[in-house]
């Protein structure tokens, strides 16, 4: 079992999805003007993270990926795997997805949005934000300057309520 944390593409399932590794060039393609906007050098493993989440869709650790990775037989060191993600999550590429405590989770920035997590089965599902962009909520903190509000919605899902 590859897939520790759900994703939120149940259509996709984690065993099933052929990584495009190797389309190297056209994941390069795809990704250098992105990268080049961020400030971001354009790199191989830059390149080869941001296709991965692109591909996979969904939520994910940067231990799972770095075992897809390996799966795959792309020999990427667990560092640059982490610094990677760092330098992408730091340009805004890659969001890092606020579910509490434990690992964290990053997926592929895209529209901001917010999260659903169900307290059985520990599910991870977009929720739409009704502004569309950060920060939707500024509160009221003297002094500070608020860049980011991500909400947390716990509950239980479809699945696990129908089963209880
Ligand atoms: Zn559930
Ligand atoms: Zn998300």
């Amino acid at each position: 079992m590859g897939a520790r944390y759900p994703i939120s593409h149940p259509k996709r399932p984690f065993r099933e999805i052929s990584l495009g590794m190797a389309s190297g060039i056209d994941a390069e393609a795809r990704w250098s003007d992105r990268l080049r906007e961020a400030g971001l050098r354009v790199t191989r493993p830059r390149v080869t993270v941001l296709d991965l989440l692109a591909e996979l869709g969904g939520h994910h650790t940067a231990e799972g990926l770095n075992a897809t990775l390996t799966a795959a037989g792309d020999s990427m060191t667990r560092g640059t795997v982490y610094n990677v993600i760092d330098d992408l999550v730091r340009a805004g590429l890659v969001m890092q997805a606020d579910r509490g405590p434990g690992t964290a989770v990053y997926e592929l920035a895209g529209t901001w949005h917010h999260h659903f997590i169900c307290r059985e089965c520990g599910v991870m599902i977009d929720v739409e934000c009704e502004i569309g962009e950060k920060p939707c909520v500024h509160g009221d903190v003297p002094g500070a300057v608020v860049d980011e509000a991500q909400i947390i919605l716990r509950g239980v899902c479809t699945s696990c309520a129908a089963a209880q």
